[in-house]
C-alpha cells in the first residue's frame, strides 16, 4: 500500500530526526583539546565531580578556577601528570601542592604535601594527603584540582579525557553541576529539572 509505505517512511525519518536531535542535546564527550596530555585522576577510584570549572571572565573576577572532586580526609592525592613539585606547603591557610609539567602545571588543595619541592613525580604518584581544612566543599572533604598554562586557567577534566557527567536531582538546596562547563548545557539541564552551573 503506497500510503502505508509513505507513513512508515515518514515515521522512520521522524525517528532518525529525533535520535539525532536527542543525541545532539546530550552532553558531548571529551572536551579534551588536541594535544592535551593524557593524565590520571588525582583521586582513586575516579571521584565524583561536585563542582565544575568556571573560569573567570577577568583575572580577578568571580569564577571557579578548577574542579572540586569529592574525597575523604587523608585520602592519597596523586599527580595527574609526570612533573616536578614546585610548591608544597601552606598558602592562605590551606595546604597547596603545585606540580610543574613544563608547559603547564597542576595544583591540588587542600593537601598536606608529602614530597619536598624539587621532587620528580611520575604520573599517578602520590604527592600528599587530602585535608578538610580549606575545603571548597566545607564541611565535606573535596579536592580542588586546578590546571594552568601561565596565567590561563584550564579545565583539568581535559586531562582525563572526559569528566564524568554526574547530574543529581535539584533538591532546592544543593546546586549540582555536570563535570565540564558549557553555556549550552544550562537549558539542557533546566529542561530536565536539573540545576547546573
Ligand atoms: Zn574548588
Amino acid at each position: 500500500m503506497p500510503t502505508a509505505d509513505a507513513d512508515a517512511m515518514s515515521h522512520r525519518r521522524l525517528a532518525v530526526l529525533l535520535l539525532l536531535l536527542t543525541t545532539s542535546l546530550l552532553p558531548g564527550p571529551a572536551r579534551a583539546a588536541a594535544g592535551d596530555p593524557p593524565g590520571v585522576w588525582p583521586l582513586s577510584p575516579p571521584p565524583r565531580v561536585v563542582r565544575g570549572f568556571d573560569p573567570p571572565a577577568a583575572p580577578w573576577g568571580p569564577g571557579h578556577r578548577g574542579v572540586d572532586l569529592a574525597g575523604a580526609a587523608a585520602q592519597p592525592v596523586r599527580s595527574a601528570l609526570a612533573g616536578r613539585v614546585t610548591f608544597s606547603g601552606p598558602l592562605f591557610g590551606r595546604g597547596v601542592v603545585v606540580v610543574d609539567h613544563g608547559a603547564t602545571r597542576t595544583t591540588y588543595e587542600p593537601v598536606a604535601g608529602s614530597l619536598p619541592v624539587g621532587a620528580a613525580v611520575d604520573r599517578g604518584a602520590v604527592i600528599g594527603a587530602l585535608q578538610l581544612a580549606g575545603s571548597h566543599c566545607w564541611p565535606a572533604v573535596c579536592l580542588h584540582w586546578g590546571w594552568r598554562r601561565g596565567d590561563t586557567y584550564l579545565d583539568p577534566l581535559r586531562l582525563v579525557g572526559w569528566g564524568p557527567v554526574r547530574l543529581l536531582p535539584w533538591t532546592g538546596t544543593a546546586i549540582v553541576t555536570p563535570a565540564a562547563t558549557s553555556a549550552a548545557r544550562t537549558p539542557w539541564c533546566q529542561a530536565r529539572g536539573w540545576a547546573c552551573w
